[in-house]
């Protein structure tokens, strides 16, 4: 095997002027009006990510300052430096005495700071202007800082500062007001391959225009990384010379990607709630090298795509346009609705930052994705909880007796009012319909007798413990709020109800709750008790996060329904 070439891209094709510096037109633009104009600022601030060439920008800016032309006789600053004359090469090779680098992350203090301010009283000693160039400035100490302000407030006219930063915010207002402030944007990914692809050319190198896409994405935007990345494509390739071609297939294994069109499979299998084939194709993937993380990458960016498709048809992106996958992702948009793709877009978010924090990825991937496929099967949550029903693996009460599954409300006698006899029938059970209307088993029936909102319904329900109840004979004890005129009320409704004579005695004993007060208590076991089905919590462990609001007859009548018509059949 023959040993790769040792090469350096990012530095053997580091521009040495404006017009290879890419993707950074405005900056290019403010620059060449004010060299045209002679109003050169005396410090300039740079900033943007990592990568993005502010260092290399500084550099340009140094040699335009100080460029003297290839037959020295330039005697003003130029946007176009020669790259030959000694000021220009010294700078390249970074030796020149009059311009300083300084990288404020390992030299913060203000000892630090004080040399420069010493030095710039002198003249520069060969070139047109002392440039002072520092890196990631932020990182000076405030007590830097402020030795560096004075200088900016009143610069010699031979001395220019260019301040590098990642962070713009930390660096003090008053510093950033003396400066001219040039924003590197991030450079476009296909901006990116297409540099790439020249550069390809020139090293003489076959490099599939795949491979280059995939390289110019995973830079996110900065040149040097992606001409370390192609560096590392060569080196991977084999002997990097003319022999071997650079494929897509080397880069993706290299940046541990998957294929765009398994990760397209494995997508749809997902939102099509096919869970085990999901996940044999993410094992697949994780076989071939594909690392977990950018497999949540590429699906959270399949989603994108997908949601960008169906608000506009003609969106291009992540699947190449006329591709065999475009046109799958196209046919996938037209099925999903919106609503499905931002729920897995707002999943696989999720899912991408446990991705990240586990200490084995692979593992919280595969979670991530069983969520998202179990989610994707399950549209309104009334077709999960009839496909809960009908699956026979969750019966109603799950292994409890029928019977003994309901005793927030079968401990009281069974009655005709619907609020109560709900819960039973959420749960099946027969409501007894032997209970002949006249007789009285309970206060409830009494009630029942009595017309709506009547003044002794009301205290019945309110005012009331019942003590005891046979045929004939009633006790209760009456809370203080009871009117005195009750027992009578009470017994000449009973007699007049039932044609018999009735006893109403008052009692000292305790008794029962008030109606009122079993009502309520009722309401909160069936609370508990709604809580504990099998199926309600299935949903409730299937909505991270979700909670019963309430509990409502209806919706039980709804879900009893098909259990009845089914067993009918
Ligand atoms: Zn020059």
């Amino acid at each position: 095997m023959v040993d790769a070439p040792y090469r350096v891209l990012a530095r053997k094709y580091r521009p040495s002027d404006f017009t290879g510096l890419i993707g950074q037109e405005a900056l290019v633009t403010t620059l060449t009006n004010a060299f045209a104009s002679g109003r050169i600022a005396h410090a300039f601030m740079l900033t943007g990510v990592r990568g993005v060439g502010k260092t290399t920008t500084a550099r340009i800016i140094a040699r335009a300052l100080n460029c003297i032309g290839p037959d020295g006789k330039r005697t003003e600053p130029t946007i176009h430096p020669c790259g030959v004359c000694e000021p220009c090469v010294s700078i390249a090779e970074s030796r020149s005495v009059d311009v300083q680098e300084m990288d404020a992350a390992s030299r913060t203090g203000i000892d630090d700071i004080r040399e420069i301010i010493e030095g710039v009283r002198y003249a520069p000693v060969a070139a047109r202007y002392k440039v002072y160039i520092i890196d990631e400035v932020h990182m000076l100490s405030r007590q830097a800082f402020n030795g560096l302000l004075k200088t900016l407030e009143e610069p010699p006219p031979h001395v220019k500062f260019i301040f590098a930063t990642t962070e713009i915010r930390k660096v003090p207002v008053t510093v950033l007001s003396r400066c001219q402030r040039f924003d590197l944007r991030r450079i476009d990914s296909a901006e990116l391959a297409t540099y790439l692809a020249t550069l390809a050319e020139k090293e003489a190198v076959k490099v599939e225009d795949g491979a280059l896409a995939l390289i110019a994405r995973a830079a996110e935007g900065s040149a040097r990384d992606a001409l370390s990345l192609l560096d590392q494509a060569i080196a991977h390739a084999g002997d990097g010379g003319d022999g071997d071609r650079i494929t897509a297939e080397t880069v993706r294994r290299m940046l541990g990607l998957a294929d765009r069109g398994r990760v397209l499979d494995l997508f749809e299998k997902l939102m099509a709630g096919k869970v085990q084939e999901a996940l044999a194709d993410l094992k697949d993937l994780y076989d071939a090298g594909a690392d977990p993380l950018a497999v949540m990458q590429d699906l959270l960016e399949t989603t994108h795509f997908l949601t960008r498709l169906k608000v506009a048809p003609a969106a291009q992106g992540f699947f190449d346009g006329g591709s065999g996958e475009a046109k799958r992702a196209a046919e996938l948009a037209a099925k999903l609705p919106v609503a499905a793709l931002t729920r897995a877009w707002q999943m696989l978010l999720k899912g991408l930052f446990e991705v990240r924090d586990a200490t084995r990825p692979i593992l919280a991937c595969e979670m991530a994705l069983i969520r998202l496929a179990y989610a994707s099967e399950l549209p309104p949550t009334e077709k999960l909880v009839r496909d809960l029903l009908d699956s026979n693996a969750i019966s109603p009460r799950g292994g409890e007796g029928k019977g003994e599954g309901v005793k927030p409300s079968a401990a009281r006698p069974s009655t005709s009012s619907a609020s109560i006899a709900a819960a039973p029938r959420l749960a099946a059970q027969p409501v007894p319909a032997d209970v002949p209307t006249a007789s009285i088993r309970s206060l409830q029936d009494i009630v029942a007798l009595c017309e709506p909102r009547s003044e002794l319904r009301v205290n019945l329900e309110h005012n009331v413990h019942l003590v005891r109840l046979e045929q004939g004979l009633i006790e209760i004890r009456p809370t203080p709020k009871a009117p005195r005129t009750l027992a009578n009320d009470l017994q000449q409704k009973l007699r007049s109800a039932t044609g018999e004579r009735w006893t109403v005695s008052i009692s000292n004993e305790a008794g029962a709750l008030t109606l009122a007060e079993q009502k309520k208590a009722a309401h909160s076991a069936r609370l508990e008790s709604v809580m504990q089905e099998p199926m309600v919590r299935a949903v409730l462990d299937r909505f991270p996060g979700s909670e019963i609001v309430a509990v409502r007859d209806k919706a039980a009548e709804d879900i009893a329904a098909p259990i009845q018509s089914e067993s009918d059949e």
